[in-house]
């Protein structure tokens, strides 16, 4: 069975996201989206949020599973007998440190291989962070977030 890895903090999920996880899916047997617990940046959304928020916007997919890990990703990818990490790439500020990543991930694990996806051009501009900001200024955010969680989202970080 061929599994794959989309990884990332999804604080929260956004449409760039989705995008990715969609086509990513159609590029396996099974599709890991691993959620991020403990990275570097002071996640808005808790682990346990991300990961339901994750879920509730893609009940449609059949062959993915969400959960969430912490340390590196390429012992996740090991322990979960995948071979292929999944990643969007928008422009190129995302580049050189996806760069980097798949580098040194290549050097700790030569049979993983990391493929990249260049995001669909409407979603190019969009990030968790920008959409936060633009939600805590009571900005709309329904063209950037799933239906099924806009509610959620905005709610949250409205409070
Ligand atoms: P961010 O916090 O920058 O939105 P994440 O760490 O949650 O990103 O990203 C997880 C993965 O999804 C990364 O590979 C990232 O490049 C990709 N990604 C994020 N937003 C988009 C988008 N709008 N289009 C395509 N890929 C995206």
């Amino acid at each position: 069975m061929k599994i794959a890895i989309c990884p990332g903090s999804f604080d929260p999920v956004t449409n760039g996201h989705i995008d990715i996880i969609e086509r990513a899916s159609k590029m396996a047997d099974k599709l890991i989206v691993a959620v991020l617990e403990n990275s570097s940046k002071q996640p808005s959304f808790s682990t346990n949020e991300r990961v339901e928020l994750l879920k509730k916007s893609t009940t449609y997919l059949k062959n993915i599973e969400i959960v969430s890990f912490s340390g590196l990703l390429i012992d996740f990818a090991k322990k979960n007998n995948a071979r292929l990490i999944v990643k969007g790439l928008r422009a190129v500020s995302d580049f050189e440190y996806e760069f980097q990543m798949s580098l040194i991930n290549k050097e700790l694990s030569p049979d993983i291989e990391t493929v990249f996806l260049t995001s669909a051009a409407k979603y190019m501009f969009l990030s968790s962070s920008v959409i936060k900001e633009v939600a805590k200024n009571k900005g709309d955010i329904s063209a950037f977030v799933p239906k099924k969680i806009l509610k959620d989202v905005v709610e949250r970080l409205s409070k």
